[in-house]
């Protein structure tokens, strides 16, 4: 035997030890009568040891080598699992798989046990977990800061095609994962009054005494990077009673009275985003964003000042980057703790906020844009809302010094908007108190410029800047598509794995290879068989996995168009049945994604796909040449499991309204061919992969902002310029899909001939003939498999180490 394959099997003989060990005396179960989830929690538990060690180490290192910090604020982590992650990352996937076989346990089996960690609602929260683990990957000291969300994103069940929402339960079954720090523990305060003393030098302070007040507690989960190289922390608070009983009350008899402090203090981390439409949910919302943004700003405060002796430093010491508005709040509660707290004066306190925060916006839609009723602010956060108050007088003065006048540049750079309610603009709050914000593709920065932020732009023209999103290729790719990633290092060499930046381009050539274009063609068709055999079990479809999945797998809003890939599905089931012995190229139609609890049209867009499917599925003139499917509950899971096995992938937001989409980047990576507008990360891959290699169709942003202009929203012109639209209308309008409620959609489809606000109608056609192009394409393999291959071989860009290297270069100045 070589000394390599005995270190080997030593370290598999470790391995299993160490999985026995936690069986026994962590999880406490005999491996005689240990069920699967015993298993998982034993070699979650086992692989957490390896973690731990290269932890403390890291954490040593930073501290030692004073590197600058990095925190990450975001309320939403859309983690997944992490058995998988953690596993491949340490290098023990396959020493794990092997260590636990020879006690009769499959891997592949318990690693379905583990709950997603749904711990946010799409591209977003993806986002903040791929920055995580790259972040870890690059070496970089960072902490990601949240909220441990008791329930995360609701479970999404259908009901007779309708969705419902049911209670997401992570929890019950404990998290292997994290490690509770009750030692972690910071004061978070609400409502009460401010008033202004004069202290013993004769300054006025202003004091707030506080209404009520709750604890926050620290749960960490380590991330570990690409070969084990750093781990980083996710700091998550969870909300808890100051006093967990009242027990006079309670000894008084009133039982319930007794808790109903604790009840309310712990509704703040009880569930991810509330539903806002009532009054009492968007209070609870701003109760979530400040506790979570008021507790991080003390921990990494008590950071900072272990190892310096004061503030004044902190811009230099640590980065703060705020995902989206819903950290905002930040800008004025890290002035309240620099003036209030450690007496600063107020100009040098905002020097050092700008200086450390920065911010990310993810979106140009007006509706999405926070703001918050002043009122509110003054019930809640009474100092805060002072705080924001001068900021913002402050901002104006100096804008009427240098000689600005015009009142609509003033009412549009205000952080106050007072046309309907006086309300705080968050957006604008982020922009003033960061050194730096920024889009997240080269096109939504620079709308940014022209339109949200169009007059800050102005007075502050080097703020605004781009770093086009990624996604980590070990998830994306190394866990998602094993088969495909030991068909590269095959080829390129296991380098690859940790270059793939700039080693996946070395595939291009592969592209003009018969027998590995084929390769590609099988890993594709093994993928799909294990998709079909996921939707036969989940939906009862059955499909054919040699047709081509055209696959549309994202939150169902309206901008993102999922009606319009509707349409075309229509359109081609009326072609089908008008000429049933056509040389249709077979498809699946693939949705997935769920609808806000409380938006109405997105809802009944996945009733109309429901209904569209039995429809179509039960036709037998379609003889299988068209099957519709809408998979629940679309989670990170689900989704790495349909990416590898997807042929087309539906990227066809309207233009100017995707700040990016990275789900478009997870498909081209895989080899999936995009049919998409210019809209979002899609112009830049199409920069990459070539015009050539995408399906590119519609009105451009520019064009879409010509129609907005002009008002020119109606969809009478395109329903009667097409003969197959104003079909497929009619049918969907007339009850063909939804005998049982005939008029179910003839309002919806009557308010779109007035209004379409997303240009559906107008980019119909241009979507048919774009698909027609797919089609053809279909039935030419030689073609269709050079240029999947030469998508995979064209997306390193994308690779969410790119992405943070940027932030780390340009914006954190934290590369050392
Ligand atoms: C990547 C991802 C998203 C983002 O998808 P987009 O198409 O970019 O909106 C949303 N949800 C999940 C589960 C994802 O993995």
């Amino acid at each position: 035997m070589t000394q390599e394959s005995n270190a080997r099997d030593a370290e598999v003989a470790e391995f299993r030890a160490a999985v026995l060990a936690k069986l026994t005396y962590s999880v406490g179960k005999d491996p005689e009568h240990a069920f699967e989830h015993d298993w998982f929690e034993a070699v979650a538990l086992a692989a957490r040891d390896h973690m731990v060690e290269h932890w403390m180490d890291h954490t040593r290192r930073a501290y030692r080598r004073s590197q600058k910090r990095v925190y990450y604020l975001s309320l939403e982590f859309l983690i997944g699992r992490l058995l998988y992650d953690s596993l491949s990352n340490l290098g023990l996937l396959d020493i794990a798989r092997e260590a636990i076989a020879e006690l009769g346990v499959d891997l592949e089996r318990i690693r379905l046990l583990e709950p997603d960690a749904a711990l946010g609602n799409g591209g977003l929260g993806r986002l903040a977990a791929c920055f995580m683990e790259s972040m870890s990957t690059l070496g970089i000291a960072a902490h990601g800061y949240g909220i441990r969300y008791e329930h995360g994103l609701f479970r999404q069940a259908l009901v007779d095609g309708w969705q419902q929402e049911q209670t997401e339960n992570w929890l019950d079954f404990g998290n292997p994962w994290e490690f509770e720090r009750p030692e972690v523990i910071y004061p978070i305060s609400f409502g009460g009054g401010v008033e202004t003393l004069t202290d013993s030098n004769g300054e006025q302070r202003q004091v707030w005494t506080p209404g009520e007040t709750v604890r926050a507690v620290a749960y960490d989960t380590p991330v570990v990077g690409w070969r084990g190289s750093s781990v980083n922390t996710l700091r998550l608070w969870r909300a808890r009673a100051l006093e967990e009983l009242h027990l006079e009350r309670f000894n008084a008899g009133d039982h319930l009275g007794a808790v109903a402090e604790v009840a309310r203090a712990e509704s703040i981390s009880r569930v991810l985003y509330p539903a806002d439409s009532t009054e009492a949910g968007q209070e609870l919302r701003l109760r979530q964003e400040y506790f979570f943004v008021c507790a991080s700003l003390q921990d990494l405060l008590r950071r900072h000042l272990n190892m310096h002796d004061n503030l004044l430093n902190l811009p230099d010491a640590a980065a703060i980057q705020l995902n989206d508005t819903h950290p905002s709040i930040a800008v004025a509660e890290l002035m309240r703790l620099l003036v209030d707290q450690h007496e600063i004066p107020w100009d040098k306190a905002w020097e050092i906020t700008v200086g450390t925060l920065a911010y990310t916006n993810h979106t140009l839609l007006p509706e999405a844009l926070e703001t918050w009723p002043v009122a509110l602010m003054e019930r809640m956060l009474p100092r805060h809302m002072q705080i924001i108050y001068l900021i913002n007088a402050y901002h104006i003065d100096s804008l009427r010094a240098q000689g600005q006048h015009d009142f609509d540049v003033l009412r549009a750079v205000s952080l106050i908007e007072e046309d309907n309610g006086r309300r705080v603009r968050m957006g604008n709050l982020a922009f003033l108190g960061s050194h730096s914000v920024n889009g997240v593709s080269a096109l939504h920065s620079k709308l940014m410029k022209s339109t949200v932020f169009a007059e800050l732009h102005k007075l502050y023209p080097q703020r605004i800047n781009n770093k086009t999103n990624g996604i980590t290729f070990r998830r994306w790719l190394f866990q998602a598509n094993p088969m495909l990633t030991r068909m590269l290092t095959d080829r390129l060499g296991e380098q690859l794995l940790d270059s793939p930046q700039t080693l996946l381009k070395n595939l291009e050539p592969f592209a003009e290879h018969e027998d590995f274009r084929q390769q590609f063609a099988a890993q594709r068709l093994h993928s799909k068989k294990a998709l079909a055999s996921i939707i036969q079990e989940r939906v009862g479809v059955t499909v054919n996995p040699e047709a081509m999945f055209d696959v549309q797998v994202k939150r169902i809003h309206e901008y993102k168009r999922q009606l319009l890939n509707l349409l075309h599905t229509v359109a081609l089931y009326q072609a089908i049945r008008s000429e049933p012995s056509g040389n249709w190229a077979p498809r699946v139609k693939v949705f997935a994604g769920k609808a806000a609890a409380s938006y109405h049209q997105a809802k009944l867009i996945i009733k109309l796909t429901n209904d569209i499917a039995r429809v179509v599925n039960n036709d037998p003139t379609v003889r299988g040449l068209l099957k519709v499917v809408f998979l629940p509950n679309y989670n990170v899971s689900l989704a790495e499991s349909i990416i590898p096995a997807a042929d087309l992938s539906e990227q066809i937001s309207t233009a100017g309204y995707e700040a990016s989409g990275t789900s478009n980047m997870k498909f081209a990576l895989n080899g999936a061919l995009t049919i998409g507008t210019l809209d979002g990360a899609n112009v830049e891959m199409c920069e990459q992969v070539g015009a050539d290699n995408m399906f590119i169709f519609g009105l451009t942003a520019q064009q879409v902002q010509a129609r907005k202009r002009a008002d020119d929203f109606g969809a009478g012109a395109a329903l009667s310029a097409s003969h197959r639209l104003n079909d497929v209308f009619q049918a969907i309008r007339g009850g063909v899909f939804s005998p049982d409620d005939p008029s179910r959609y003839s309002g919806f489809m009557d308010a779109l001939v007035g209004y379409d606000r997303f240009l559906v109608c107008a980019d119909f056609d241009a979507y048919w003939d774009a698909q027609q192009r797919v089609d053809e394409l279909w039935n030419q393999p030689d073609q269709w498999w050079r240029m999947a291959v030469l998508n995979t071989a064209r997306m390193g860009w994308f690779s969410s180490d790119r992405t943070i290297a940027e932030y780390a270069g340009e914006i954190w100045n934290a590369l050392d």
